[in-house]
């Protein structure tokens, strides 16, 4: 299978996290269910992960300080 990954970003401390799978919106529109939010656990050790929507989509999920290096604090 070639299709697109979605990827949805995390914050840098973040473990839990909540996130709406992009396919299943598209059949929740189509069907009238909004049941595409899925919740996923990324322990802080580790920078990505693959997850599985409730559908079986692929989500992979960034932790902001591995994507990019720019995350010294501005407001210091
Ligand atoms: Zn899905």
């Amino acid at each position: 299978m070639n299709e697109p990954v979605q990827v949805v970003t995390i914050g840098a401390a973040t473990t839990a996290f909540t996130a709406v799978c992009e396919t299943c919106l598209g059949i929740d529109r189509a069907v009238g269910l909004s049941a595409s939010k899925f919740a996923g656990r990324l322990d802080i050790d580790l920078a990505e992960g693959v997850f599985l929507c409730r559908r079986g989509h692929h989500v992979s999920v960034l932790r902001a300080a591995a994507a990019t290096a720019a995350s010294e604090s501005a407001a210091a």
